[in-house]
């Protein structure tokens, strides 16, 4: 027997439409490219939204279509990503920090008809065109006073596109489960895959984010994503932001401490998220002017591993709550959060700071397990880990284009590539991921555990931790640091400090100095990178 409840396809154009209805007057303010602050209503980016829908038709663009953005957070993209999916094409978000090969890579590879871009991005499309297959036209995301002059043809100005609709527009009817968006993992090896996201798998991972223990916000908060619409929906807060009423405030290509400090304080930001190397900057400002973020009540930090130090100084120096989460590409991205259950609220403030150094614990609709190589479950004991294991109904299935094959065991989990545990809370442990994992004497080191604790002390800005081949231990860690400004490292000194918070036999082999540590496009310590570079590297054998 069926339910008699109506049908009514979970669509991303009917998030835009509810907060225009229910939510008209909120506001988004953005940071704009050209420099300026432009502030505008949800009302008004709906309307411009269904301008753009009604340009992309007459552009001829179909449902199912690719469309690309090369763009910061700003008010003219978040119209842009609810145009195009709205009218049933693709809103394909490419990560502009990429190598221009791979930019054209999946420019190519997706297909792409048009590409909306930042003026920041016009060099380098110039000279990217020759090698972009598909493009039919350049859409540059600003108003005629602005426009660049340009080698590319076919281009066209972002505000003369929709000067020229009136907005009457009705959104169609679409399935549910048409494709909606398109991002491709960075692709640290191998080529990026495309994750291709529906209307109702970003449906449901809103309205998870919405609830009050995901990412804590509600109609009366001001949330600024200062991570990028290009990784991983910025982490779906644009959709968020509309299904609550929450104002939004977007950087644009503003990303340093100072500015991201002012945006704080001067729109009364409360919650805002990004990737861990972004909080540093931000610390390290406050720290060096004395300053205070008086409005922020909540930082979500994810993409790598939140250090305990980060979290502390959030939480005890600027009274600032910090909500680790952690989550991929293929995830949408949230995955867990790491939000008090009614167990650890009960537990010391000490306590409590510990357990934010986990990832958190799932939202309905995510599943968790972790596994041995032979795929046997293993126990929920926070202390025996394995391969973490996820399903559910915004976890990817297969890759666009059927890259890389079936990406799903016979149960239909997905194998994140992490190593973790889970607690008996609920908390999910990201120990590692698989292929950084140091395997040293048949038994497993963590490099982010290793990389934490030398964040820990004050002369340490960064951490990595590398494997290095080691002719008795197969493996061995390195560590290599940034000195904080001003300090000089002390190797013995460090290698005391970190005895005191990992086992004896975890200890690096050897410590080396850098400048700078590399990162990906998204903000990860580029490990193969630091593999290639000490390749020849040779630890002591004493
Ligand atoms: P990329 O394209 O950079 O690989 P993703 O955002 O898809 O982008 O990366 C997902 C991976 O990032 C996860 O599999 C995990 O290894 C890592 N990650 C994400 N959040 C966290 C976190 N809070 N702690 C540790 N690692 C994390």
């Amino acid at each position: 027997m069926q339910g008699l409840m109506q049908d009514w396809p979970l669509l991303i154009s009917r998030i835009i439409e509810h907060g225009a209805r229910c939510h008209g007057s909120s506001e988004i303010v953005t940071y704009t490219v050209e420099g300026e602050v432009h502030r505008y209503t949800f009302a008004e980016c709906h309307m411009r939204s269904k301008k753009l829908a009604q340009a992309l038709e007459r552009f001829g663009i179909r449902h199912g279509d690719r469309v690309a953005t090369l763009a910061w957070n700003t008010y003219r993209h978040v119209e842009a990503w609810y145009g195009i999916s709205g009218m049933g094409a693709v809103t394909h978000t490419v990560n502009p920090k990429l190598f221009s090969e791979q930019i054209a890579y999946i420019i190519n590879h997706a297909e792409d008809r048009l590409l909306f871009l930042d003026l920041s991005f016009v060099s380098m499309v110039e000279g990217l065109a020759e090698r972009l297959e598909n493009i039919e036209a350049f859409v540059i995301m600003t108003d005629p006073d602005h426009m660049p002059a340009t080698s590319l043809t076919n281009v066209i100005c972002y505000e003369t596109l929709l000067e020229a609709e009136d907005g009457a527009y009705s959104w169609p009817v679409l399935d549910e489960n048409a494709a909606a968006g398109l991002c491709y993992t960075s692709g640290t090896t191998g080529n990026p895959k495309g994750v291709l996201y529906s209307h109702r798998s970003n449906f449901l991972h809103t309205w998870s984010a919405a609830a009050a223990d995901t990412l804590g916000a509600t109609a009366r908060d001001t949330i600024m994503p200062i991570v990028p619409m290009f990784h991983a929906n910025a982490w779906g807060i644009p959709y968020l932001a509309f299904a609550l009423g929450a104002r939004l405030v977007l950087n644009g290509p503003n990303f340093d401490g100072q500015m991201i400090h002012q945006m704080i304080q001067d729109q009364a930001v409360t919650i805002t998220a990004a990737v861990p190397t972004l909080w540093l900057g931000l610390l390290d400002h406050l720290r060096k002017s004395g300053l205070k973020v008086d409005s922020l009540k909540n930082v979500i930090i994810g993409g790598a591993a939140a250090p305990a130090n980060m979290i502390e100084a959030f939480e005890t120096e600027y009274d600032v709550q910090v909500c680790h989460a952690w989550g991929m590409t293929e995830t949408s991205p949230i995955g867990t959060i790491g939000t008090l259950n009614g167990v650890t609220a009960q537990w010391s403030r000490d306590e409590q700071l510990k357990l934010k150094v986990k990832q958190g614990r799932p939202p309905l609709g995510v599943e968790l397990k972790v596994i041995d190589d032979d795929g046997k479950e293993l126990p929920k004991d926070g202390k025996t880990f394995g391969h973490l294991m996820v399903r559910g109904p915004w976890v990817a299935r297969r890759y666009f284009r059927d890259e890389g094959g079936d990406m799903l065991d016979p149960q239909g989990w997905f194998d994140t590539g992490d190593v973790a545990t889970l607690d008996p809370n609920g908390y999910m442990q990201i120990t590692d991921r698989a292929k950084d994992v140091i395997k040293s004497g048949g038994e497993w080191i963590s490099s982010i555990e290793l990389e934490n604790a030398a964040v820990e002390h004050p002369s340490v800005a960064e951490a990595a931790v590398i494997g290095l081949p080691h002719p008795k231990w197969d493996e061995r860690p390195l560590l290599i640091l940034v000195a904080a400004d001003g300090a000089t490292i002390d190797k013995p000194e460090i290698l005391e400090f970190l005895a005191g918070k990992v086992a004896k036999w975890w200890l690096p082999d050897a410590i080396v100095m850098v400048d700078e540590i590399p990162h990906t496009a998204t903000g990860k310590i580029r490990k193969t990178e630091l593999r290639e570079q000490f390749r020849d590297f040779e630890l002591p054998t004493a």
